[in-house]
């Protein structure tokens, strides 16, 4: 069967899309230009020659536009469409242009062809714990967050958002609740479920080949930049502030995509994918346990100390028994990305 993937050159997308061809489903992966299709059909070409065949892109131009989906649709009558599309990164100056309208009017739009389209039967929707943590609530010491929070941002607060980080997190914030308000609506004609998924910070290697490794470091997706920011920042260096703090691997993350379009049993539910609590300064200590070569290059901080105990836990053991998934540690998720971090600052 055919499925569609939005956003198919992204860092997580790429990973989904890989174990989707290994198990033999036809892709259609939808970006906004040629050169990015390109990319996509070349990195899988390279990595699952066999697959190549199953793989197709299509270029959407405008992720806002539900005609453009509805005549995807109406071409390859998809079972299940997995919408990833959405801005994440931090150097946006127009929230609402940039931030808010392409997640949430992207969200309405695949939605509204779907509600069209006789073919989808499930959409896969990549939210976040962006969605479930509450900022206003402060650190919560002791508090566990789990899929059953919300964060109670709305569209305004992120148009007049103080920063970018808060308009990222209100874009999401509002695209999951349109997906479900959607659902929910009593003209919603039925024919689809939805799986939301909430991952944390996704951190982890990139696909492997010229055309998905970024050029440089300063093009690294928005989390992976986190963890070369330490490993990067040299010994002395003061430890740069953790953001998150939550984390899990991207092969996680695509494992349960895959998982949340072949069990049925997964629809309607909303899943926070999370290996755990992280700080900076655990990715500096185990990072110069697995790059020991490197250790001249990641912040020393104070080896062995924790931010656990200032702020909210997490718990996805529901989730992890649900999808049958064992969470990779992160010293298994830094030994496969920090070789390639240094790779591309050396050819940059
Ligand atoms: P990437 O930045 O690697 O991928 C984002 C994808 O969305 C790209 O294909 C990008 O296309 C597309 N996109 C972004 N803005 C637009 C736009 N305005 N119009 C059309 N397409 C757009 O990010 P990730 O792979 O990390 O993220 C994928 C999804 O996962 C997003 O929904 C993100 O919010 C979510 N997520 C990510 C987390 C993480 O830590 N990485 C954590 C939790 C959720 P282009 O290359 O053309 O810009």
């Amino acid at each position: 069967s055919l499925v569609v993937v939005t956003g198919a050159n992204g860092f997580i997308a790429s990973h989904v899309i890989q174990r989707l061809l290994l198990l033999e489903f036809r892709v259609v992966g939808t970006v906004r230009s040629q050169s990015k299709a390109d990319a996509v059909r070349n990195t899988h070409a390279q990595l699952t020659p066999a697959c190549v065949d199953l793989l197709t892109t299509a270029i959407i131009e405008d992720i806002t536009d539900p005609e453009a989906y509805h005549s995807l649709f109406d071409s390859y009558q998809p079972v299940a469409v997995f919408h990833l599309a959405s801005p994440f990164g931090y150097s946006v100056d127009n929230y609402e242009r940039d931030m808010m309208q392409p997640a949430v009017r992207g969200t309405e739009a695949v939605f509204k062809a779907a509600a069209r389209s006789r073919s989808v039967q499930r959409i896969i929707h990549t939210n976040s714990f962006a969605c479930i943590y509450d900022a206003s609530l402060g650190p919560r010491p002791g508090y566990t967050y789990t899929s059953k929070d919300w964060c109670p941002l709305t569209y305004n607060d992120g148009v007049t958002a103080p920063n970018p980080a808060v308009a990222y997190r209100a874009s999401k914030a509002v695209a999951e609740k349109t997906a479900w308000e959607f659902m929910e609506a009593s003209d919603f004609p039925g024919g689809f479920d939805l799986v939301s998924l909430c991952p944390a910070m996704v951190f982890g290697p990139f696909l492997d080949t010229p055309f998905s490794l970024p050029q440089s470091p300063k093009g690294l997706n928005t989390s992976n930049q986190l963890v070369w920011d330490v490993v990067s920042a040299g010994e002395d260096a003061a430890m740069p502030p953790t953001k998150g703090p939550v984390w899990v691997d991207v092969r996680d993350v695509a494992e349960a995509h895959v998982k949340a379009l072949s069990d049925p049993s997964l629809g309607g539910k909303r899943m926070l994918l999370a290996q755990g609590i992280y700080c900076s300064q655990e990715i500096a200590d185990v990072s110069s346990e697995v790059a020991r070569k490197h250790s001249h290059r990641i912040a020393l901080g104070s080896p062995g100390k924790r931010e656990a105990h200032t702020h909210f836990g997490v718990d996805s053991s529901v989730e992890a028994s649900d999808l049958g998934i064992k969470w990779r540690g992160l010293a298994e998720t830094l030994s496969d990305l920090l070789p390639q971090l240094y790779r591309i600052e050396q050819t940059d």
